[in-house]
């Protein structure tokens, strides 16, 4: 498929104070949209000028919510180039959940390399300073104007890229959150696995009751039994006992992150144990007492790892590694960055280069 290019004669000033960007507030100049047709599939891909779309209001995905989406950053080297990091991951994952919310699937080679097009027109929108990134944002949803319950006949894919400030600004802070015994974030049967907008409306109750709190994120526990821990949010989570690396396993009701998957691999390279189990947030209370809970951090894409320095269950509070950040999630941290902005040789092959 051809993309067809237009181009902006009203390019914006880009952001001269970079400390200022914060995350998901700045779009670059352009965006690439692609249209599917039942019948005729994905066709008509195009890079345009960044703006509004036009919608039905009957449009599908604002009344039943048929949409998917995917998060990841180009990042700019030393020598000034710019990379990526597994995007071909992104698009995997991004079929995975298409299949789940009964949406057409996408030729992955086709939309990494229009992603690699659109990002090379944009490349001066990628941050400079240290810690900010070009953050990537695709995205699928329905468009048929109909006000009934059915997959789709319509879609947009798009890609907007939103230059983002570096996540810590005053170094690796650790978080503070709490176990959420109220609400539950997937089922099992249901899309906990898959990116997809519902997941993150059902979660917005408990993160705004977390924040009235003063905590930052809830760890979710499974929604059946609420006894086994499954995510935080938008991270996976990771649990040091006793020098054994541990993560939920991917049971279906958990996303399974490619920042995740990255730090087992990583650790496993390193020498540590990394098991994939249920573990229940009863197993790591006890590990808290017996002073085996060595280290407990989130990985995500926006963060790359979260240390966890405060973790409450009910009335039990747990202050992981004296509130300080631990070997295991520092190493981590160095490593992912390292490779993720070329300070680091790329020894799994995880960069693709713009
Ligand atoms: C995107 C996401 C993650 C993290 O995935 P990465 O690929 O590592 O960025 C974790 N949990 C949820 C619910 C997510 O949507």
């Amino acid at each position: 498929m051809e993309i067809r290019i237009e181009k902006t004669t009203t390019p914006k000033e880009k952001p001269v104070d970079e400390s200022k960007l914060g995350f998901g507030h700045v779009f670059t100049d352009h965006m690439f949209v692609m249209n599917y047709d039942a019948g005729q599939g994905w066709h008509d891909a195009r890079i345009v000028p960044y703006g509004e779309i036009s919608l039905s209001p009957a449009s599908m995905c604002l009344h039943y919510g048929q949409e998917i989406f995917e998060g990841l950053k180009a990042y700019r080297t030393a020598d000034g180039s710019v990379q990526l990091f597994r995007p071909d991951e992104n698009f995997k994952r991004m079929n995975v959940s298409a299949e789940r919310m009964v949406i057409p699937p996408i030729d992955e080679e086709f939309v990494l390399k229009a992603l690699k097009q659109l990002v090379e027109m944009e490349k001066d929108w990628v941050p400079h300073s240290e810690g900010a990134s070009l953050y990537i944002r695709p995205f699928i949803f329905a468009v048929d104007p109909y006000v009934g319950v059915k997959p789709a006949d319509h879609y947009l894919f798009m890609i907007i890229l939103s230059p983002s400030g570096a996540y810590y600004s005053t170094g690796l802070n650790p978080v503070k959150i709490y176990v959420e015994e109220k609400y539950v974030r997937a089922v099992r049967g249901g899309t906990g696995f898959a990116k997809t907008a519902a997941n993150y409306a059902i979660s917005l109750k408990g993160q705004d009751e977390a924040h009235n709190q003063d905590y930052e994120q809830v760890l979710w526990l499974d929604g059946v039994e609420q006894k086994y821990i499954e995510e935080v949010g938008s991270m996976n989570i990771f649990f040091v006992i006793d020098g054994e690396v541990i993560t939920p396993e991917l049971t279906g009701s958990v996303l399974p992150g490619i920042t995740r998957k990255s730090a087992i691999e990583i650790c496993r390279k390193k020498g540590f144990k990394v098991t994939e189990r249920r573990i229940t947030i009863e197993e790591v209370a006890k590990a808290y007492d017996e002073g085996k809970l060595d280290e407990v951090f989130g990985t995500g894409t926006a963060a790359v790892i979260s240390p966890v320095g405060h973790l409450k269950w009910g009335s039990k509070i747990m202050e992981i590694n004296n509130n300080q950040i631990g070997k295991i999630s520092h190493m981590l941290y160095e490593t992912l960055t390292g490779i993720q902005w070329g300070t680091l040789p790329d020894e799994f092959g995880w960069i693709v280069k713009v």
